[in-house]
């Protein structure tokens, strides 16, 4: 039986992490797929593209996968920014990945992690985000959509909150089914930004759509963050009705019973 492992991980080819595959691969036994960012005109880096940089990737675990037995997939987390799609589509247009997240970072101005957002008034920043968020989905190839909450990170939001956003986010989820992506359990949301009790809340609406792929990544940037919290998150999912989760191969899933 195959066992779950992470969906969503980063190491030094992602511009905001230094971690690397071997962290990862010694204190593990099975598959190690990792997700590196990026993200185009991005606001953290001053406006310039942190794109991860393909052939030495690919090199690092070719040699890797020889040495550590085929453990290693490739991945990528494409920032979608809609004024610079067409440079999105250009560096995909001749990579191939085992698993690709489509996130939605920035806006151009700011990233949604920056400290500024959280005194900014949350309707703003939410109606925002959703906006960008819903117009990403289907304009570029995709398997999973990565934290449905990033924009509101940084906020201490209800369930009541969220529902006011309900009918939005029912669109967002059933346009994510359409095009056939997951919905991403993001550990660090769930864990680290106290946002459980939301993906509890949306799990319930993608599921009520018939939605059937679901996904867990701890989104770790570091060891420490590998693989967070599965051990409660595995049977949480099965109380909110979700016993089975997807895992990608060259864009194909595969589901693991948990
Ligand atoms: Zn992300
Ligand atoms: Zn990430």
């Amino acid at each position: 039986m195959t066992h779950y492992y992470d969906q969503h991980l980063h190491t030094h080819f992602s511009y905001d992490s230094e971690a690397n595959f071997t962290d990862y691969l010694e204190n593990s036994t099975g598959v190690v797929v990792t997700t590196e960012h990026f993200d185009v005109a991005n606001p953290v880096s001053d406006g310039k593209t942190d794109a991860p940089d393909y052939a030495a990737y690919t090199a690092e675990i070719n040699a890797l996968n020889k040495r550590y037995g085929n453990r290693i997939l490739k991945g990528i987390e494409i920032g979608y920014y809609a004024p610079k799609e067409a440079e999105i589509l250009a560096y995909l247009s001749d990579k191939t990945y085992d698993l690709k997240l489509l996130s939605v970072h920035h806006n151009g101005e700011f990233d949604y992690l920056d400290e500024f957002v959280a005194d900014m008034p949350f309707d703003t920043i939410m109606t925002r985000y959703l906006a960008e968020l819903e117009y990403a989905i289907g304009r570029l190839p995709a398997d999973v959509l990565a934290h449905f909450d990033y924009g509101i990170r940084l906020f201490d939001v209800s369930v009541d909150d969220l529902k006011h956003y309900e009918p939005q986010l029912l669109r967002i989820f059933q346009k994510m089914i359409d095009h056939k992506l997951a919905f991403e359990i993001n550990a660090k949301s769930t864990h680290l930004y106290g946002h459980l009790p939301l993906y509890a809340y949306a799990i319930s609406l993608v599921r009520k759509l018939g939605g059937s792929l679901f996904t867990l990544g701890s989104d770790g940037h570091k060891l420490s963050h590998y693989q967070l919290a599965f051990d409660e998150l595995l049977p949480w999912l099965k109380t909110q009705g979700v016993t089975e989760l997807v895992v990608f191969r060259d864009g194909r899933h595969e589901f693991v019973t948990i």
